[in-house]
């Protein structure tokens, strides 16, 4: 455990481990026990200055932004440091994240880590300059060159959900675009955060490449998006605070790449296996809880079999119980806080004051000491609740009756967001028409997996502003800048 310690209660700025100015720590709980197990620096505005200050004097005077070929190998050392030490960072992900172990070995940490490697290779062959070839605009004979140069100092703000994904997602394009960052990780998830900027700081990328600010509060990156040092923010979390960054980056004109909330659905057409796709469904909504933000959350079950379904479901999630995440078989953990357990359990009342019929759960199992809820399904759920509408963030499933695929798709639609979904068919052909009709930015086909390094995710409507992952994600964090010479 010696790697782990030395990283509590610093901050990375300027390339080194340093406590907050203020030298306060706040305790980091382990939502499994709900007792604390580490501190973290309780970082403030002077801290987030200084790491704003250092990215964007590396950023000016170094060959950081000018060399992709130093960038790749900096890439390549983080990615073997991170395999290097990745069993302790797996500890520390499942104490503060509650993230049950097995997903350790996929989303939540071994998959994001190939991100680096996946980066590396794309900065080796991007075409960073391109000829647009000579033309004669006005009479003059110019050649024109398009280049593409990063955007500058990257404020990036995540949540606590998936912090090493949404981190690295964002951590690995924005370094391989040229660009340097201030890293703000979620009050509840700080450790991951600096555990990166840690491994980052035995690389050879200049002091400053990458900084990470932890804080107890939850405004604490606000700055990110109105100081003029920063060229843009990449955030991930809800659609409100999604909205107030947007509203703060207005006034410098500042870009925002948003990966906001979601409230997916999973149609399951009238000829679908009912038995393979609720299991699907059920397994889907209680993986780590809930808290995944293409997790789909609404049903839609054809009248004719809603009845058989919504019995399958239930059987299926009350299968599901949830248990300690360091129990290899446990893909259902606790919520992150008591704060977002009281959030989920209001929603339950909101759902049987509006007249939804709690199938199973809604409450709290009385057996596990931390912040776990019971695997919750509601049926007879119209469209227009709350609890269909809104996102709940916990393993909540509602189950809503259709008649016929024109209907599923314009209740799928119907939604503030637009974010995901999943069609289920025994036709293949019929299942990719409707899901070609769904207006989300990505949906799986019978269970087909969208999520890979190669692969843009991200929403339409209020779910976010650009892609994130794949070619479009990395070209999120570049400027396209032309230079025209006479000739
Ligand atoms: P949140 O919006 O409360 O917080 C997200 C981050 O923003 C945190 O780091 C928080 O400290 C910071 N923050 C809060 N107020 C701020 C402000 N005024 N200015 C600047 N920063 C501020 O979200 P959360 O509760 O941490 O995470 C859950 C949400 O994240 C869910 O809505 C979920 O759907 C969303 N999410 C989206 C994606 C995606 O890719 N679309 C992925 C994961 C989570």
């Amino acid at each position: 455990m010696t790697d782990f310690a030395c990283i509590q209660g610093q901050l990375v700025i300027d390339g080194e481990l340093r406590p907050a100015q203020s030298t306060k720590t706040y305790p980091v709980i382990n939502p499994a026990t709900a007792q604390p197990f580490a501190d973290a620096a309780d970082g403030s505005d002077a801290d987030l200055d200084a790491a704003i200050g250092a990215a964007a004097t590396v950023f000016d005077t170094t060959e950081w932004a000018t060399d992709p070929a130093f960038r790749s190998r900096c890439l390549r050392q983080l990615h073997q440091l991170c395999l290097d030490h990745r069993e302790q960072w797996r500890e520390l992900t499942v104490a503060e994240v509650g993230a049950p172990l097995a997903l350790t070995y996929g989303a939540q940490l071994d998959d994001p880590i190939e991100g680096f490697a996946w980066v590396a290779d794309l900065v080796d062959r991007y075409q960073w300059e391109s000829s647009l070839g000579i033309a004669k605009p006005f009479g003059i004979q110019t050649n024109r060159i398009a280049r593409k140069e990063p955007t500058g100092v990257v404020g990036a703000i995540t949540p606590w959900n998936f912090p090493n994904q949404i981190n690295i997602a964002k951590v690995a394009p924005a370094l391989g675009a040229g660009c340097t960052v201030v890293l703000k990780p979620a009050p509840d998830t700080p450790l991951t955060a600096v555990f990166l900027g840690w491994l980052a700081s035995q690389t050879d990328m200049p002091p400053g490449v990458l900084n990470v600010v932890t804080g107890s509060n939850p405004v604490l990156g606000a700055p990110l998006a109105t100081d003029e040092r920063v060229g843009m923010v990449s955030f991930t979390g809800s659609t409100s605070t999604g909205r107030l960054v947007m509203e703060a980056a207005a006034a410098s004109i500042k870009p925002v790449f948003l990966e906001l909330g979601g409230k997916s659905a999973f149609i399951v057409l009238d000829d679908a296996d009912l038995a393979g796709a609720t299991g699907m469904a059920g397994l889907t909504v209680c993986t780590h809880a809930g808290q995944g933000c293409a997790i789909t959350t609404r049903i839609l079950l054809p009248r004719s079999r809603y009845d058989e379904g919504v019995e399958l479901l239930a059987a299926t999630m009350t299968a599901m119980g949830p248990g300690e995440p360091t129990d290899p078989a446990i893909m259902f953990g606790p919520l992150i806080s008591e704060r977002q357990r009281q959030r989920v359990l209001s929603y339950v009342e909101v759902g049987k004051a509006e007249g939804a019929r709690l199938v199973t759960g809604g409450g709290i199992p009385p057996e596990l000491p931390g912040f776990y809820v019971e695997p919750t399904l509601f049926a007879d759920v119209t469209n227009d609740m709350t609890i269909a509408r809104d996102e709940i963030f916990g393993p909540v499933l509602v189950a809503i009756p259709y008649d016929g695929d024109d209907e599923a798709v314009a209740i799928a639609n119907d939604s503030p967001y637009g974010l995901s979904g999943s069609v289920f068919s025994a036709d293949t052909e019929r299942a990719v028409d409707v899901a070609r009709r769904i207006r989300t930015g990505t949906v799986s086909v019978n269970g087909g997996i969208w999520y890979g390094h190669d692969v843009p995710f991200g929403g339409y409507k209020q779910s976010g502003i650009g892609r994130e992952m794949g070619l479009s994600g990395f070209e999120e964090y570049l400027q396209t800048k032309v230079i025209a010479v006479a000739v």
